[in-house]
């Protein structure tokens, strides 16, 4: 398991094409467990209950301190149930959902892209196919 403290470990370079990079750097993770066995799938400091989903799809919420509605309960809602959320629903409060894109300008970065060396510590290199959303953000 990685550890939260180390720099890098929400950051990815990814090749957009040929000699151009994104940085990019996901919010942390809310280090929250859901009934002690899920670890909460928001975004650090987020608002509303923790929240994640079991095995078995339900989802799973307890009250957050930090924004308390519900007077520290917590609850497991199985699919179909009338007050179920789907994952559909919390994709945009999913912490992999929150991420920030920057073009990589600077030559020595570029350079060390170039020869698979990562310039901050555990940050993940990736060339994967570029997607919809990533031809949009450099505008090609
Ligand atoms: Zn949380």
């Amino acid at each position: 398991m990685r550890g939260a403290k180390r720099t890098g470990d929400n950051i990815a370079y990814y090749e957009v094409g040929r000699g151009r990079w994104l940085r990019r750097e996901w919010k942390r993770q809310c280090p929250f467990k859901v009934f002690l066995s899920g670890r909460c799938q928001g975004v650090k400091g987020h608002k509303g209950v923790h929240w994640c989903y079991s095995l078995s799809g339900s989802f799973e919420w307890e009250d957050n301190e930090a924004d308390p509605q519900h007077d520290g309960a917590a609850g497991s809602t199985p699919p179909g149930h009338k007050s179920y959320v789907s994952p559909v629903k919390m994709q945009k409060h999913y912490y992999l959902s929150h991420y920030t894109d920057t073009a990589v300008t600077d030559k020595v970065i570029l350079a060390m892209l170039k020869k698979n060396r990562s310039p901050e510590q555990d940050a993940g290199i990736d060339r994967p196919v570029i997607t919809a959303h990533e031809r949009k953000t450099i505008g090609r």
